[in-house]
């Protein structure tokens, strides 16, 4: 689905990947872990174009690499960035259909965030609420739903643990997990090596803007070491 070669990101002077090979294959979850820093946001970013970079990024085998922004989205790459970044002012309702911007179907559209509603009650209960009110673990499931709304044949995913308590954490990769088993083809971003390892299908581990490991996620056992080296705890 996604094959992405000799990859290099840069922020103006900064070069923050330097040169690294991944690939998702359709129907799949793949994670991309790594420390602070290791330029896992900057490969995402590259991905949707919205960083600039060198090498080659192909989307079902179209070189997809100089293509804008809203010409990738329309192609089906879709991001729930770190952060959520919900719209805050906005209600739960209408953050759902911006995720469809791009689609013209509207009763579709509507019965999709229906199924929202159904799927997830509390967004239901909140659905003319602000965004902003809902709590973080809601927020995430949010803007999970949001980035779906595209109907995208790639989901990126980019540290939807961050900053949520282990019970919440549990339930959004139980999301995901789910969003896996429907054939959804996602690219998964963590610090969180260990609850990412459980439901991915292949890793790599990114340290200082280069591949420094990868392979089949079952090669990494529960993934606690992987942990322990990206979280620098050692023994
Ligand atoms: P995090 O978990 O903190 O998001 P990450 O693995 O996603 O980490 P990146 O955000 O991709 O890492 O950052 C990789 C490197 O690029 C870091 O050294 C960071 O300081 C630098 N960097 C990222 N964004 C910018 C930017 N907009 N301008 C300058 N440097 C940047």
């Amino acid at each position: 689905m996604l094959e992405i070669s000799n990859l290099r990101v840069t922020h103006g002077p900064i070069e923050a990947v330097h040169g690294i090979d991944i690939s998702v294959p359709a129907g799949t979850c793949v994670a991309l872990l790594g420390a602070n820093g290791a330029g896992k946001t900057s490969t995402l970013s590259a991905i949707t174009g919205t960083a600039k970079s060198t090498g080659t990024i192909r989307l079902e085998g179209e070189d997809i690499s100089a293509l804008p922004v809203e010409a990738r989205v329309k192609r089906g790459i879709a991001l729930s960035p770190e952060g959520r970044r919900v719209f805050y002012n906005l209600s739960v309702r209408e953050n759902l259909v911006m995720g469809a911007a791009i689609r013209k179907d509207k009763a579709a559209i509507a019965e999709e965030v229906d199924h929202w509603f159904t799927r997830f009650p509390i967004l239901g209960e909140r659905r003319d609420q602000p965004a902003g009110t809902l709590s973080g673990g809601e927020q995430q499931m949010l803007a999970i739903a949001r980035a779906l709304m595209s109907r995208p044949r790639i989901l990126l995913l980019d540290e939807p643990s961050l900053g949520l308590a282990p019970q919440i954490v549990e339930r959004i990769f139980e999301m995901i997990r789910e969003l896996r088993s429907q054939g959804v083809t996602i690219l998964l971003v963590e610090q969180n090596a260990t609850a990412a390892i459980g439901l991915s299908d292949h890793v790599y581990v990114l340290n200082n803007g280069l591949v420094s490991s990868q392979g089949r996620a079952a090669d990494y056992g529960n993934g606690a070491e992987l942990m322990d080296q990206i979280t620098g705890v050692h023994g």
